[in-house]
C-alpha cells in the first residue's frame, strides 16, 4: 500500500459520545480533498467502548487505523504515540477528538503548506469554555511567554499541521515530560498562525480534570524556562537586602538613644512570610528535580497494547 500524504492524529479518552460524529466529519473531509489521507486514532486507555470503536472503523474503513495504548497516559503522551506511529510523507494534522478543532480546517492548512509553511498553528480567536477558565487560560498564555526562554505563541494549543521534517524532529526529541506546543515551536523552521473560531465540544464532558490542567500548565513552564529558579536568588537577594536595611536603621535608632520596641507580632509575621518562601523555593526546585528524575529513568513515552489497520 502507497503512504499517504497527511496523517491525521486524534487522541481519544472516552469519547464514545462524539465518535460516531467525528467518523463522519474526518470522512467528509478526507473525500473532498484530493490527497490521500491516514486517520491515527489514539485509545488513551479509555474504559467505555472507545477502543472497540476505533477497530471498528478500521475493519471498514482502511484510512482509519488505531493505536490503543495499555492504560491512559495523558493527552500529550497519546498525541506522541499518534506522532510515532504516523506514515505520512508530507505532513501531519493534530486534532482533539471532541471536535473543537474542526477538521475540515485540513484543506486550508495543507494549503498553506504548499505555500511554503513547516507549521501551520491554530490560534484561538475566541473560546467558549466559560468565563473562568477563559480568564485562567489567558492568564497562563501570557504568563508562559514572559516566561519561557523560547516564545510559544499566545493561544495556540496543539491544533496544527506540521511537516514531515517537523514532525521527524518532534518524534526525535527525548524528553519524557511532553509539552507539544513548546516542543513544535522550539523546532522552529517557517512557522505562520491560523485564527480559528474554537467550536464547543461536540458531546461528552471534558477528559481533563483541573489536575491535568495543571500538570500541562507545569510542563509548560518548567521544561521551558529556568526563570523560576532565577526568581528564587533574586528574591534571597532582596530578602537579604531589606532585613540589612531594616536592622541598620534599629541599630542607628539604638545608637542614638532611641527606645527600640521589641516587636512580638512583626517578627512572627516575618517568619512565617519567609518560611512560606523558602517552602515555595524548595517546590519550584523540586519541579526540576523531578523531571529531571523523570527523563534519567528513561523508561519508554508510552505503551502499545496493539494496533490495527496498521502494515507494520
Ligand atoms: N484526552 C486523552 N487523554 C486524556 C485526556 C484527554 O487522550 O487523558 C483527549 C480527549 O479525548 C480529547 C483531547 O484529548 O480528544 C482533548 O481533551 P478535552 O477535549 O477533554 O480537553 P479540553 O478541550 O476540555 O481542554
Ligand atoms: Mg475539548
Amino acid at each position: 500500500m502507497s503512504l499517504p500524504d497527511i496523517s491525521i492524529v486524534v487522541p481519544l479518552y472516552n469519547e464514545h459520545e462524539v465518535f460516531d460524529k467525528l467518523v463522519h466529519r474526518l470522512q467528509s473531509t478526507m473525500d473532498s480533498c484530493s490527497h490521500s489521507v491516514e486517520v491515527i486514532m489514539v485509545d488513551d486507555g479509555s474504559k467505555d467502548q472507545t477502543a472497540l470503536l476505533i477497530q471498528g472503523i478500521a475493519s471498514k474503513d482502511r484510512r482509519f487505523k488505531g493505536v490503543l495504548l495499555s492504560r491512559n497516559f495523558g493527552h500529550q503522551i497519546a498525541l506522541s504515540a499518534g506522532m510515532a506511529h504516523a506514515q505520512c510523507t508530507k505532513a501531519l494534522m493534530v486534532i482533539d477528538g471532541d471536535l473543537q478543532d474542526p477538521p475540515e480546517l485540513m484543506v486550508p492548512f495543507f494549503e498553506k503548506m504548499l505555500q511554503g509553511a513547516d507549521v501551520v498553528y491554530a490560534v484561538r480567536k475566541n473560546r467558549k469554555e466559560g468565563a473562568i477558565m477563559n480568564s485562567m487560560y489567558w492568564l497562563f498564555y501570557r504568563m508562559l511567554s514572559r516566561l519561557s526562554e523560547h516564545p510559544i505563541p499566545h493561544d495556540s494549543g496543539d491544533f496544527c499541521m506540521i511537516s514531515k521534517r517537523v514532525l521527524d524532529h518532534m518524534n526525535d526529541m527525548p524528553e519524557r515530560s511532553r509539552f507539544l506546543r513548546g516542543i513544535r515551536s522550539w523546532v522552529g523552521f517557517n512557522q505562520v498562525p491560523y485564527e480559528y473560531d474554537r467550536d464547543g465540544r461536540a458531546d461528552g464532558k471534558t477528559k481533563y480534570s483541573m489536575k491535568g490542567l495543571f500538570k500541562l500548565a507545569y510542563d509548560g513552564i518548567f521544561n521551558f524556562s529556568n526563570k523560576p529558579l532565577k526568581l528564587i536568588t533574586h528574591i534571597g537577594l532582596y530578602t537579604i537586602l531589606v532585613s540589612v536595611i531594616y536592622l541598620t536603621g534599629v541599630l542607628i535608632k539604638k545608637l542614638l538613644g532611641y527606645e527600640v520596641p521589641s516587636g512580638f507580632i512583626s517578627l512572627v509575621a516575618v517568619i512565617t512570610l519567609f518560611s512560606g518562601v523558602q517552602l515555595i523555593s524548595l517546590g519550584i526546585i523540586g519541579e526540576y528535580l523531578a523531571r529531571i528524575y523523570l527523563q534519567v529513568k528513561n523508561r519508554p513515552l508510552f505503551v502499545v497494547d496493539k494496533t490495527v489497520g496498521m502494515d507494520d
